[in-house]
């Protein structure tokens, strides 16, 4: 793109997109192929084989940055390979300070797999940052965060971390997968790694799985690109298209989300039912102000609770929608609905889970972006 000083929502369309030197086409054609061929030994055109370079996925990198605000972007398989790459940074020894309240495959990769590599997890509270300072060491050299978190919707102060980071030489990784690039960009706050569960918000219609790395610093993405060839977790240049065909309409998608999930917030606030309703952008929500600051909106997803906290009335209302289906993920057109403790946190201890806030009556939604009345009347004849 010509000029990288456009606005957002027309770098969601147009960013690393060049209509196609042969045919012109405007959309990126899917460059499904595994070599290139080449003039001479080494003669080719900057690509060489499809694990290392695939010009559909170029063009979804250089997407990804430019609407993170950042230098350079790295696609894989998963929001787990991303993930996974960005822990491969470290070595035996590091250790790392995570927020307490994470996306469970993040906290079983980090636990079940690179424990036993002899990196150490701390995993504490940051709904007030500086109590990072006090797990620092002389062995920690990251910190992870995650906001807003799943399923407590806790908002992390991004910019009070990255100063602490900052002063203590640590490298920062926001995994940014609930807010979207459209709410927050936590490298223009100080991060210095942007992670992504493309699954979710990004590609948007719960058709393909896909993660992604955004920074700005050459050394990392020298560093992380080379795990990423190393390893080979790469997605494919259909899922890079679908990915880069969501983007299109990422904020289109996400004002409607954000509406459709202040409606559904207060109709929720309002049922007398209902206990507790977790929802960043409610004013007495915890650090909503941190929220307002950091964020451009509160999107739709909302977390909330029964009154009596009783697993049965829970589930009854599961089985009770019809438009919301009961499913894992989130971020997709179609509204879903989840129960926290039976099925993504199912594994947390009871006693434990409870005092960490999730009651047994949690529900989560990931408002869609039907009529917003459809999902209300969805929600009270479910509800009561
Ligand atoms: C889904 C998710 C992931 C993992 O991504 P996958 O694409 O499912 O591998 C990581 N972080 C968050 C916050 C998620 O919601």
């Amino acid at each position: 793109m010509a000029d990288k000083n456009y606005k957002l929502n027309t770098k969601l369309i147009h960013a690393g997109v060049h209509p196609d030197p042969t045919t012109g086409a405007i959309m990126t054609p899917i460059y499904q192929t595994s070599t290139y061929v080449q003039a001479g030994p080494g003669d080719h055109k900057g690509y060489e084989y499809a694990r290392t370079q695939n010009p559909t996925r170029t063009v979804l990198q250089d997407a990804l940055a430019a609407i993170e605000n950042g230098k350079y972007g790295l696609c894989f398989g998963s929001g787990m390979a991303a993930t996974d790459a960005v822990v491969k940074l470290l070595a035996p020894g590091d250790e790392v300070i995570v927020s307490n309240d994470l996306y469970g495959g993040t906290y079983r990769l980090m636990t079940k797999i690179f424990a036993q590599y002899g990196i150490k997890f701390h995993f504490i509270g940051m709904h007030d940052a500086h109590n990072i300072v006090r797990h620092i060491n002389n062995r920690t050299t990251m910190v992870w965060v995650e906001t807003p978190t799943n399923p407590l919707l806790n908002v992390i102060d991004i910019a009070a971390c990255a100063d602490i980071c900052k002063k203590h030489k640590l490298t920062l990784v926001v995994d940014n997968t609930f807010a979207s690039p459209y709410l927050q960009n936590p490298l223009d706050l100080g991060a210095d790694i942007v992670l992504h569960s493309a699954t979710k918000y990004l590609g948007g219609h719960s058709d393909v799985v896909h993660g992604a790395l955004v920074m700005n610093d050459a050394g990392l993405e020298e560093r992380l690109r080379f795990i990423q060839n190393s390893c080979g977790a790469v997605p494919g240049p259909h899922d890079c298209w679908l990915v880069l065909r969501g983007i299109k309409t990422l904020h289109v998608r996400m004002q409607r989300h954000c509406e459709n999930g202040e409606a559904v917030a207060h109709y929720l606030r309002s049922n007398p039912k209902v206990g507790k309703v977790l929802w960043v952008g409610f004013e007495d929500h915890p650090n909503h102000d941190i929220a307002k600051k950091q964020m451009r909106g509160f999107g739709g997803m909302i977390s909330f609770t029964l009154k009596g906290d009783n697993i049965d009335d829970a589930l009854a209302v599961l089985k009770k929608t019809k438009l919301f289906a009961l499913a894992e993920s989130l971020g997709g057109v179609e509204s879903l609905i989840g129960h926290p403790a039976t099925m993504t946190h199912g594994s947390i201890p009871r006693e434990q889970r409870i005092a960490n806030g999730l009651g047994d009556s949690l529900i989560r939604l990931s408002v869609g972006i039907e009529d917003v009345e459809d999902l209300i009347d969805d929600l009270k004849q479910a509800i009561g």
